[in-house]
C-alpha cells in the first residue's frame, strides 16, 4: 500500500520559489569583481534567475544541456545556480585556477554549450575559446558598458544585456527529481579529472541535511559567508541551504585575502563562515598581529583538508569562535561528516573535548560509513584500528560522468564508494582521517599519519604551514620528513622543531628531517599539493642514509 501524501519532485527550482515567497526580503550581499558591494534580495534573485531561464530557452538550449560558469562567489553566479538547473539544464562550475588546457579539456568533456564568465577571466577565455568549438554562446558576467569593444570572442554578450531582454516571470518545469542538475570535476592530481554529476534529488536532500543543527547549523538568523568557492563542490551546498533557510548570504567575490575577508565579515556582521584551512590561516595571520577581534562571528566550518588543532584552539580560545571540522569530497556533494559533540560529552574536561573536536566527525543522516581492510572486511570502531573509508548514501556518487562506477559491493550486495582516505572510527562514531591512501607513510611495516606530523608542526608558534611526505629508505621502506614554511619574521632551527615532536608521538614516528621552504605548494582548491612538493624535493637525500 502506498502512502497517500502529495508526491512532489525535489527540484532546485522549489528552493528558489520557497525563498522568494517565504523570505523574499532576505539579503544577498556580494563583493563584485569591479570592487564595489552589490545588495539585493532572494526575491530579486528569483526574478533574475527566471530571466536567465528564458534566455536559455530562447537560444535554444535543450533540456539537460550543459552551461559552464567561470565565476567567483557572487549574485550572478547564484542566478546561474537556480536559473540553469531550475530550467532543466546542467550547471558546470569550472575552477578558474586550473591550467587553461585543463579548462578547455573539462569544457569539451562536459560539452558545455554556453559559458558565462567573470569580467576578470577575459584573458583566460581568450586563451581557450578556440579550443572549445561546442560553445555557441559566450557571456560575460557584467553590465553592457563593461564589455570590451574587440574581445576576439565571437558573439560575446554581456550577461545584463542578455537576460535583460526577457521577462521575470517564468513557470519552472516539473520533471523527475533524479534529473542531473550540476556537475563538478575532481581536482585530479593524477590523470584526467573526473566529474561528479549531481541530481536535483541529491542536491535538495544535501541542502536539507547541511542546514541541520549538528551539521552546518544554518538558520534564518545567520549571516553566512561561504569563502569556499562556488566552483568547489557547489560551495559545500551553502547556496542551496541559504535559499532553504533564508539566512543573509554574504558572497566575497574574488577577494579572499585575510584583510578583505575580515573587513567584509565586520561590515556585514557575519555570524558564520566556511572555508579550507589555508583561507583561515590567511585570516588569522592578518588579524593576529593587529590585535583585531570578531564582533559578530560565532561559528566557522573548516574542511577540505585536515584542520590543524592549533587553528581550532586559535579560533576558540583566542576569539570565542566555534570551529566545526568537516570532511567531504567532490564525489559526495560534498558533506560526509561534521564534528559536533554529543550531549554526554558536554561535561568532559576541555582537553578531552578538544581531542574529539580535532576529528573529522560523525556521519550525517543520509551518509553511512565504514572502514575496511584490504580484503574488504569491516574493521572495528575502536578509534585505533585504521582502514579504507567507504561511504554510501543518496548524495554520494554512483558512476562518474562518461565514466565507470567505482562502487564496491559487500557480501550483502550493498554498494559502497571507496573514498581513498584512511581513517579510524571511535565507539561514538567519530571518524578521524589518518591520510589519503597515497600519502600515508609506510615505515617498517607500520603506518605513520602525515596529518599527525603536520598538525604537530603547525602547533609550533613559528610555523605557518607544514607538509609531511615519505622518502624512500632502504631499511624502513619510507621515512617521514616535514617541509615547513615559517611565519613572516619567525625563526626556528631544524633541531628545535624535531625536539618539539618529543613526547607528542612515538619516537619512531618523529620525522627524520625538517626541510625549510618558502611556501608549501597549494592546488586549485586551496589544498596542499604534495605531488608538486615531491617533485620539488626529488633530489633530496635523507640525512639518515
Ligand atoms: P575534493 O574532492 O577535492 O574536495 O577532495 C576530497 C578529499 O579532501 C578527501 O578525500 C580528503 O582526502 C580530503 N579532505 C576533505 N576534508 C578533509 C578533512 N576535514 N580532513 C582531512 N582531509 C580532508
Amino acid at each position: 500500500m502506498l502512502g497517500l501524501m502529495q508526491s512532489q519532485p525535489l527540484l532546485i527550482s522549489s528552493l528558489m520559489e520557497f525563498a522568494a515567497r517565504h523570505h523574499g526580503d532576505g539579503e544577498i550581499v556580494s563583493r563584485r569583481v569591479e570592487g564595489d558591494i552589490h545588495r539585493y534580495t532572494y526575491r530579486d534573485l528569483a526574478a533574475r534567475a527566471k530571466r536567465l531561464a528564458h534566455a536559455l530557452d530562447a537560444l535554444p538550449l535543450a533540456f539537460g544541456d550543459r552551461v559552464g560558469s567561470l565565476a567567483w562567489n557572487g549574485y550572478r553566479h547564484m542566478e546561474m545556480y537556480f536559473g540553469v538547473s531550475g530550467s532543466g539544464r546542467v550547471l558546470h562550475t569550472i575552477n578558474p585556477r586550473l591550467h587553461p588546457d585543463q579548462i578547455a579539456w573539462v569544457m569539451n568533456h562536459a560539452e558545455d554549450q554556453v559559458l558565462c564568465f567573470e569580467l576578470s577571466f577575459l584573458p583566460l577565455v581568450q586563451a581557450v575559446h578556440k579550443k572549445c568549438p561546442m560553445v555557441k554562446k559566450w557571456v560575460m558576467l557584467c553590465d553592457a558598458d563593461k564589455l570590451p569593444a574587440d574581445s576576439g570572442i565571437p558573439g560575446l554578450v554581456s550577461y545584463e544585456d542578455w537576460i535583460g531582454a526577457y521577462p521575470d516571470t517564468y513557470v519552472w518545469p516539473q520533471f523527475d527529481e533524479n534529473t542531473a542538475s550540476s556537475m563538478c570535476y575532481t581536482s585530479g592530481t593524477t590523470g584526467d579529472p573526473k566529474a561528479a554529476l549531481y541530481s536535483h534529488r541529491s542536491t535538495t536532500l544535501h541542502a536539507y541535511a547541511a542546514a541541520l543543527p549538528d551539521v552546518m547549523c544554518i538558520s534564518a538568523r545567520d549571516a553566512v559567508l561561504p569563502v569556499v568557492p562556488m566552483f568547489h563542490v557547489n560551495a559545500w551546498g551553502i547556496p542551496y541551504s541559504a535559499a532553504l533557510t533564508g539566512c543573509k548570504l554574504v558572497l566575497p567575490g574574488p577577494a579572499m585575502d585575510g584583510q578583505s575577508i575580515y573587513e567584509l565579515m565586520e561590515a556585514e556582521q557575519v555570524t558564520y563562515a566556511a572555508g579550507v584551512p589555508t583561507v583561515w590561516q590567511m585570516l588569522l595571520s592578518y588579524i593576529g598581529p593587529k590585535g583585531l577581534k570578531f564582533s559578530s562571528l560565532k561559528r566557522t566550518v573548516i574542511g577540505g583538508s585536515a584542520c590543524p588543532p592549533a587553528m581550532i584552539t586559535a579560533f576558540q580560545e583566542g576569539y570565542g569562535v566555534e570551529v566545526l571540522h568537516a570532511w567531504g569530497m567532490t564525489e559526495i556533494s560534498p558533506l560526509g561528516t561534521l564534528c559536533t559533540l554529543k550531549n554526554k560529552q558536554l561535561k568532559l574536561p576541555k582537553d578531552e573535548q578538544m581531542k574529539i573536536l580535532q576529528k573529522q566527525g560523525r556521519a550525517i543522516y543520509g551518509v553511512d560509513m565504514k572502514i575496511v581492510n584490504g580484503e574488504g572486511q569491516e574493521l572495528p570502531w575502536d578509534g585505533k584500528t585504521y582502514g579504507d573509508l567507504m561511504v554510501k548514501g543518496p548524495w554520494i556518487l554512483d558512476t562518474y560522468y562518461k565514466g565507470s562506477s567505482p562502487l564496491v559491493a559487500d557480501e550483502y550486495g550493498q554498494r559502497w564508494f571507496p573514498t581513498g582516505d584512511v581513517a579510524t572510527i571511535d565507539p561514538d562514531g567519530f571518524m578521524q582521517i589518518t591520510d589519503r591512501t597515497k600519502d600515508v607513510i609506510k615505515s617498517g611495516g607500520e603506518w605513520i599519519s602525515s596529518i599527525d606530523i603536520e598538525n604537530i608542526a603547525m602547533g609550533h608558534p613559528s610555523v605557518a604551514m607544514a607538509a609531511c611526505i615519505g622518502m624512500p629508505h632502504p631499511k624502513w621502506d619510507e621515512r617521514p620528513i616535514v617541509a615547513v614554511a615559517l611565519k613572516a619574521g619567525a625563526q626556528v632551527t631544524r633541531e628545535e622543531l624535531l625536539q618539539f615532536y618529543e613526547g607528542k608521538i612515538a619516537k619512531w614516528q618523529i620525522p627524520d628531517d625538517v626541510v625549510f621552504v618558502d611556501a608549501i605548494p597549494i592546488g586549485a582548491t586551496g589544498k596542499m599539493l604534495k605531488v608538486r612538493l615531491r617533485q620539488e624535493l626529488k633530489d633530496y637525500v635523507l640525512p639518515t642514509l
